[in-house]
């Protein structure tokens, strides 16, 4: 894994209009910046954007992210192409790591926009706490020496299931009828076949596919899609009331320093609201940094 040398003032990740508009306020307020994203999001499939200031010529989302991505370039920030999948604090740094690379900033903007997830099956979040985790680093502890699965196809399950795997007897990777996106090197148990439903009421107990074939499992661990600012936030240790993360009207987590916004907010999901998240959480992320000269 390389580690990237430089440690940003911010650390920003995702580069829709919520990131960027954050990047510009930090940039134009003298901060090093390193923004890291990996597609277009949400901005991308906007077809054509007319309700969005200044637009005297609807232009398309795409067109609008590279004009973005440009602008903070030009103020100078760094802007990296990867998929995040972790993210620690460690009392002073923010820590993000994808497959590859690590990248660290004083300060942390969350902003991935709305999670793509859809709960493929009924009864997920029911079991949470039960049988059921979305962190793999939080929860990976309780399920030593167990048998364990992770639902997910991509670079963010296979991060889930290496955590898993240094503590677990074995870790399964389940599929559910969708082809892997990445090598399995490492030689996890691969289970494509599509899946009915989860096995128990009070406790997560395995998993029934729909061939009516059944396997048993201690816990089975989500990790749908990209890693989403939530599963971010949790692993970095931030707090959330009935599933939703906690944020003060600075849109600053329950870690100092650890902000969100944009989609990823859960708010009016439009790029007016994002770009004034990001503005507002990069001059409170600002003022942060002040007051604790760092
Ligand atoms: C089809 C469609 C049409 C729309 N039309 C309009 C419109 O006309 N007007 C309007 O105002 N709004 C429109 N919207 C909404 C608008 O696009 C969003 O509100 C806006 O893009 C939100 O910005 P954001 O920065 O919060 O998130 P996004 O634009 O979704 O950007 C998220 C960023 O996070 C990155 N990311 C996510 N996870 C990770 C990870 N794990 N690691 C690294 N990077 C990550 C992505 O790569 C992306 O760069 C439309 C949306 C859609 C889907």
């Amino acid at each position: 894994m390389n580690m990237e040398k430089k440690v940003y003032d911010f650390l920003i990740i995702g580069y829709g209009p919520a990131g960027i508009s954050a990047a510009l306020y930090a940039l134009r307020s003298g901060r090093s910046v390193q923004i890291v994203g990996y597609d277009g999001g949400a901005l991308a499939k906007a077809h054509l954007i007319e309700n969005y200031y200044g637009l005297a010529t609807p232009i398309s989302g795409k067109e609008l992210l590279e004009i973005g991505k440009s602008q903070a370039r030009q103020l100078g920030a760094e802007i990296s192409e990867d998929e995040i999948a972790d993210l620690f604090f460690d009392g002073s740094l923010f820590i993000a790591s994808s497959k590859e690379n690590q990248y660290s900033g004083r300060v942390c903007v969350l902003a991935t926009g709305a999670a793509r997830k859809k709960q493929p099956f009924a009864g997920l979040s029911k079991l949470e706490g039960h049988g059921v985790s979305y962190c793999a680093v939080c929860d990976a502890f309780f399920y030593r020496g167990k048998n364990v699965a992770v639902l997910g196809s991509g670079e963010y399950a296979l991060h889930e299931a290496s955590e898993l795997k240094q503590v677990a007897a074995s870790v399964t990777i389940l599929t559910n009828n969708q082809e892997l996106s990445f090598e399995n090197t490492q030689n996890f148990l691969i289970e494509k076949k599509k899946i009915e439903s989860i096995i128990g009421v009070e406790k997560f107990e395995g998993i029934r596919f729909a061939d009516k074939t059944e396997s048993q499992f201690d816990g089975l661990f989500v990790a749908l899609g990209n890693a989403s600012a939530t599963d971010l936030a949790r692993k970095a240790g931030a707090a959330f009331e009935q599933g939703k993360l906690v944020l003060d009207s600075s849109y600053q987590t329950s870690v100092p320093g650890l902000y969100a916004a944009g989609d990823c907010t859960g708010g009016t999901l439009q790029i007016a609201v994002a770009v004034a998240e990001g503005a507002e959480a990069a001059l409170a992320a600002n003022q942060f940094l002040r007051e604790n000269s760092k």
